[in-house]
């Protein structure tokens, strides 16, 4: 059995709720059919709801990447300047996207593990008027820092026209977002995070300034050309062979975070966020950010006193419990619990428990119990400091 046993605390791929995957056993159907078109339809008002935009969200088949690419090739071209801001990974891919086009990358780079900073990026691009568009990254999910996007769009807008491009894979669906009122221009978000599906979408929302844009842009792009996107989903279809069954899956995950209220899903990843930081912080185990920067769907952990991949093997054999480890620069010197989609406050008592008793085999701590201690505590005052 415990083959076929499998507690899944990555980043994403998330694990899938029952409903949702039974949703995705459904027989195939015609996708010019109308059934398509009623699935499609369904899907698009609670799409626009997630994002907090009036604007239809195009749906792509492909992994997060596709989408953060598409942001690209749809707004600029070659030799435009643009700014990538960098706190990890996901940042960092975005340079390499834009450096990929040919484009002019200004990049700025934060120590992983901390938020970038807002007015220094207004300071940055009062300095340099001719950038046409600024990348950053909502959720770092390789820090686990949440980047404050709703401030970080207003300083841009208050001295520059540039596009505000936004990678929102690792938040959206578990974190609020706001594109219309936050004034935040494309928006991307992946199907295998808080989305709770399996990897192979991508959703898009581009802001009507951007769609302005995106209109006129000269670069060359064929499947990732939003146009088509937007032209079909007016009639309530796709440019080429939608992931039909995924679709499916979708609309049952859209259906259950409805159901539940994106404020109380909201609610419940910032709970979850603070029953795993009290746990660590009560055996003295050093988290990678600050209370303030830290994300409600992944907490890094950057232990002194064990190697992280240690523990990790260890848990993964005993309990089937996966956790991620760091990546690039982080690789060796960190954990990550991933907190997002189908997780529950009882998810998170579940791997602090395991990781106290992996922990103990391995002869780091002897306390086991007082991070499961500290996480309930943490839950009983509703998620508060
Ligand atoms: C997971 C993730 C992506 C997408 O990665 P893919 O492997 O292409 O799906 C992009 N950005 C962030 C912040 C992510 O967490």
């Amino acid at each position: 059995m415990l083959n076929d046993y499998q507690l899944l605390r990555i980043p994403g791929p998330t694990p899938i709720p029952p409903s949702v995957q039974r949703a995705m056993t459904k027989p195939m159907i015609g996708h010019r059919d109308q059934e398509t078109k009623d699935l499609l339809k369904q899907i698009k008002p609670k799409l626009r709801k997630l994002f907090g935009t009036k604007e239809d969200v195009a749906i792509v088949a492909g992994s997060g990447t596709a989408g953060m690419e598409a942001a690209v090739v749809n707004t600029v071209t070659p030799g435009d300047e643009v700014l990538v801001l960098v706190t990890g990974a996901f940042g960092d891919r975005f340079v390499k996207i834009c450096e990929a086009y040919n484009l002019h990358v200004h990049r700025l780079d934060y120590p992983w593990g901390v938020a970038l900073r807002p007015e220094e990026i207004q300071e940055y691009l009062l300095h340099h008027p001719f950038i046409k568009a600024v990348f950053a990254t909502h959720c770092e999910t390789s820090t686990g820092v949440l980047n404050p996007i709703q401030e970080l769009a207003a300083s841009i807008k208050e001295v520059t026209d540039a596009l505000f491009i936004v990678d929102g894979v690792s938040s959206v669906g578990g974190v609020e977002v706001n594109m219309d009122d936050w004034q935040i221009d494309i928006c991307v978000t992946g199907s295998q995070k808080a989305l709770m599906l399996p990897p192979g979408l991508v959703f898009i929302a581009a802001s009507k300034n951007a769609w302005n844009t995106i209109e006129h842009n000269q670069h060359p792009r064929f499947y990732l050309d939003l146009r088509k996107y937007r032209d079909n989903q007016q009639f309530d279809s796709t440019p080429f062979t939608p992931a039909i069954s995924l679709l499916y899956g979708l609309e049952q995950s859209l259906q259950l975070l409805d159901s539940e209220g994106l404020a109380n899903v909201w609610k419940r990843h910032q709970l979850m966020k603070q029953m795993t930081r009290a746990a660590f912080e009560a055996h003295g185990i050093p988290l990678l950010t600050n209370d303030t920067d830290a994300s409600p769907t992944v907490t890094a952990i950057q232990p002194f006193n064990f190697h992280p991949d240690n523990v990790r093997q260890l848990v993964k054999k005993e309990f089937g419990l996966v956790l991620a480890g760091g990546q690039q620069q982080l690789k060796g010197k960190i954990f990550r619990i991933g907190h997002m989609g189908y997780c529950t406050p009882a998810d998170i008592l579940q791997t602090i428990s395991c990781l106290e008793l992996g922990l103990a085999k391995l002869g780091i701590l002897y306390n086991v119990g007082i991070g499961v201690n500290a996480a309930q505590h943490a839950y009983l005052r509703g998620g508060s400091p």
